[in-house]
């Protein structure tokens, strides 16, 4: 009698149990995800934002917090602006005698010179002394001379910059060489950030630094993530206010697991006697590029979007374009130069409109 009662009360305990186990189970599987906007928060000279979607609440801000991590440590790592970066100790070094780099310096040095090799140097992260000079140039209000211009470029050029794959060390052939990672470095840490968010759990997310934006995953409402494209001839322009540059969505873009990248002339450039000079230089005028007034490229990676983006707005709606065409997965919407400001796209980017 005592015997079948425990008997009975063991029934029940481990029914509760496997019952309690199975609810928690579903209910776990039927969660519906949450997504947190990060918000804005500055980092690499720019406003960077992240949006997450994950099961947990606590989930996501740790998914949040990761990503802004990741942002910071590239910029540490590959700002020329910081004296104690390691991309400035290779600025400061590298002709002197070839200097060891990490593994993730070596990558993004390799990558860059591809870069260069498939956009026949129109990308060029050798360009660091002729940035400086314009920046001079529109501090002092004087396009600098010919013969300044002419020397500048004796400093640069991809094929002068030296990588040894076994001892992983970055070597300048010429004096005065001067890296610059302003057109990729942002893009490589947007894909850092969603590496470490989903690392941490997220399902999806967004992760934005100024131009450069990677999206993972589906929004918690499962519909598509929406980036807008800005409209350049509005952002010239005064609006209603009086305010230049004031934000003018010009193409709403969709964009799901993918990685999308706009440069353009109309945010960063420098003004000499009223005449505007972009702050991406065309390595074979020593000139700021001039042919696009914006270029947006879709690309697998961010890297990849950023890179190409400086690329092509080098290169122009021509020659971009064919270069864009020529790569498996690559799209892009450029804007020609004003006053005509044309729409150029490439085969498969109306997918981005729909
Ligand atoms: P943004 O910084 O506005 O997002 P980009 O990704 O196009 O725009 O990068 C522009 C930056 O890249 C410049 O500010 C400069 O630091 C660097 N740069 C300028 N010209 C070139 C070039 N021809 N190739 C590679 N990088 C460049
Ligand atoms: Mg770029």
């Amino acid at each position: 009698m005592e015997n079948s009662s425990r008997r009975i009360a063991v029934k029940i305990v481990v029914t509760t149990v496997l019952l309690a186990g199975v609810y928690f189970f579903v209910a776990e599987k039927i969660r519906r995800p949450i997504e947190i906007d990060g918000g804005y928060r500055e980092v690499m000279g720019t406003l960077a934002r992240i949006v997450v979607v994950a099961k947990h609440d606590w989930e996501g801000k740790r998914c949040i917090e990761a990503g802004f991590e990741q942002l910071k440590r590239i910029d540490a790592m590959m700002s020329d602006y910081k004296d104690d970066s390691e991309l400035s100790r290779v600025n400061r070094e590298a002709f002197t005698n070839p200097v060891k780099i990490s593994p993730e310096l070596f990558e993004i040095l390799q990558k860059s010179v591809e870069f260069s090799r498939l956009s026949n140097g129109a990308f060029d992260i050798t360009v660091g002394p002729l940035v400086d000079l314009w920046h001079k140039a529109g501090e002092a209000n004087v396009v600098p001379d010919k013969s300044i211009l002419t020397a500048t470029k004796a400093s640069i050029g991809f094929e002068k910059l030296i990588l040894d794959m076994n001892e992983r060390t970055v070597r300048f052939a010429v004096e005065g060489m001067r890296l610059d990672l302003g057109g990729i470095a942002k893009g490589y840490a947007v894909d850092k950030a969603v590496e470490a968010m989903r690392r941490e759990g997220a399902i999806g997310g967004m992760v934005c630094a100024s131009g450069d934006i990677r999206c993972f995953g589906k929004p918690a409402d499962k519909g598509t993530w929406r980036v807008g494209l800005q409209n350049p001839v509005a952002a010239n322009s005064p609006d209603s206010n009086g305010t230049i540059g004031a934000e003018q969505v010009l193409m709403v873009l969709k964009v799901n697991d993918m990685a999308v990248a706009t440069s353009g002339d109309y945010r960063r450039f420098v003004t000499i006697g009223g005449k505007r000079y972009s702050h991406i230089i065309d390595t074979n005028t020593a000139t700021g590029a001039n042919k696009l007034s914006s270029d947006t490229i879709f690309a697998a990676t961010a890297l990849d979007a950023d890179a190409l983006s400086t690329a092509v707005n080098v290169m122009g709606a021509e020659k971009g374009l064919a270069l864009v065409e020529s790569l498996d997965g690559v799209d892009a919407i450029l804007i020609t130069a004003g006053p005509e400001y044309q729409v150029v796209k490439s085969g498969g980017a109306d997918m981005y409109l729909r």
